[in-house]
């Protein structure tokens, strides 16, 4: 059996573009067209910028593969982003990210993004009394800053999610669900709808940086601009001329049943809401609008379907909703995510007006977003005051690969037992 993505069969936003031919000067260029680089491109376009983005594909990467949970904020607490970046920068990355929601859900219904958004809210399960403890803290930091989230004991979180398993869980009905890559190539039309130059089957092979502009190249053309976004994120593909940004790859995968009998999903999340748990080793679940049933976990699935992930992704499914024993996965499909080793995504300013954006360590829907609309300002403005977190030069994260290969044995190794 080989992977197999939910998402490309059932995106119901479709949007080809051309590749690139040719030389072409622009504002501002942007490689890759995940949720980074389109929200820059449409901002930018809105900005009346001259922007060009580039990629193989929209949505190839982590924005065309993930759970599609649009959560606020990291996946740190409030309190540890404001000890790792100090009280004033943590408070304005905590402010930022807390509406990363509102400004999601606000361009998929201005733009009329055919998404599946379902804005029912996420659910973090406590998957054991430590887990409880986690939660329990996280409201009450997040509280203490003012978002409004409600802690459900064990007997509410059964009734909201059908299931017997949880300790108790944290609800933030802000959030909410969406068909990841739709929303993806939803941003990409709009963005092109407003004047940026989109184009698929192009890679960027080199950058060079030439009086003053940076010179993109692509296998059957070039991009110059004065402004450049690398937004990549875990899915770069060889570019020779500028660093690659160092981070922990961290493999994640999914599951998803084949739409369920009205019978099976009446006791099944019957609010929709998505669902992650408090697991060092975490697991997510949702559904989707056919009524599939998709359990996710951390592990690289490899291209044939690994049968220790695959097995655990069953049993798991069944430990939480026995009424699924007997029913059939379709899908299996899993990505890349980029860890930083303080789990804080980062601006990498490598040149004049270049930026990389990466290392959103699995909480990207919302924080990609936010960052490439206001890498897009900080463009369009000439100054960076509208950047959620100061650029760093610092691009030394090291034994990247080593670190993933240990998160992979762990995941193995629990999902073994
Ligand atoms: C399995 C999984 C589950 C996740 N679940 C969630 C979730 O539920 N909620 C959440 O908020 N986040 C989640 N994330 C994280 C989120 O998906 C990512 O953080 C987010 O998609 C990153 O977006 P991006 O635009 O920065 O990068 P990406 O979406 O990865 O896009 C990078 C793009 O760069 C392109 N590219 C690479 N090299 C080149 C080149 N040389 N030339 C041109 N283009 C190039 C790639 O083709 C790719 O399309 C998950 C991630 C994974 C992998």
């Amino acid at each position: 059996m080989k992977q197999n993505n939910l998402w490309k069969e059932t995106s119901e936003e479709k949007a080809t573009f051309a590749s690139l031919k040719g030389s072409i000067d622009s504002d501002i260029t942007i490689v890759g067209g995940g949720y980074t680089g389109c929200s820059a491109a449409l901002t930018a376009a809105e900005n009346g910028l001259s922007v060009t983005l580039i990629d193989q594909q929209i949505g190839y990467g982590g924005s065309g593969r993930n759970v599609g949970l649009v959560n606020a904020g990291l996946w740190l607490p409030p309190k540890k982003v404001e000890v790792i970046l100090g009280k004033n920068e943590g408070i304005k990355l905590n402010q930022a990210l807390a509406s990363a929601p509102d400004l999601v859900f606000s361009l998929i219904n201005k733009n009329n993004i055919i998404c599946n958004a379902n804005r029912t809210g996420t659910l973090h399960c406590a998957h054991s009394q430590k887990g409880l403890n986690d939660i329990q803290n996280r409201h009450r930091q997040l509280s203490e800053r003012g978002a409004k989230l409600k802690l459900l004991d064990n007997s509410e979180t059964e009734l909201a999610t059908g299931s017997s398993s949880f300790h108790g869980s944290l609800l933030n009905e802000n959030a909410g669900t969406i068909n990841p890559l739709s929303y993806c190539i939803g941003l990409a039309r709009v963005a092109k709808s407003k004047g940026a130059h989109i184009f698929e089957s192009s890679l960027a092979t080199k950058i060079e940086f030439q009086n003053d502009c940076w010179i993109t190249h692509t296998e059957k053309g070039s991009i110059k601009s004065k402004k450049l976004l690398i937004a990549t994120n875990a899915y770069l593909n060889g570019i020779s001329g500028i660093p690659s940004p160092k981070y922990t790859p961290v493999y994640y995968f999914q599951a998803a049943t084949r739409p369920l009998s009205k019978e099976i999903i009446k006791s099944i999340l019957p609010k929709s809401h998505g669902c992650w748990d408090t697991a060092t080793v975490m697991s997510s679940f949702r559904i989707d609008n056919h009524n599939r049933f998709i359990i996710g976990g951390i592990g690289n699935l490899g291209q044939n379907i690994s049968k220790i992930h695959s097995t655990w992704a069953r049993r798991k499914a069944c430990s939480l909703y026995p009424s699924l024993k007997k029913i059939p996965f379709d899908y299996f499909w899993g990505g890349e995510i980029s860890m930083t080793d303080d789990h804080i995504p980062k601006i990498y300013r490598f040149g004049k007006n270049a930026y990389s954006v990466f290392g959103y360590s699995g909480r990207g829907i919302g924080p990609g977003t936010y960052f490439g609309k206001s890498i897009a300002e900080a463009f369009a403005n000439e100054n960076e005051d509208s950047l959620p977190l100061k650029p760093t030069s610092n691009n030394n994260q090291k034994f990247g690969k080593i670190k993933g290969s240990f998160i992979e044995l762990g995941a193995k190794i629990k999902h073994l037992v």
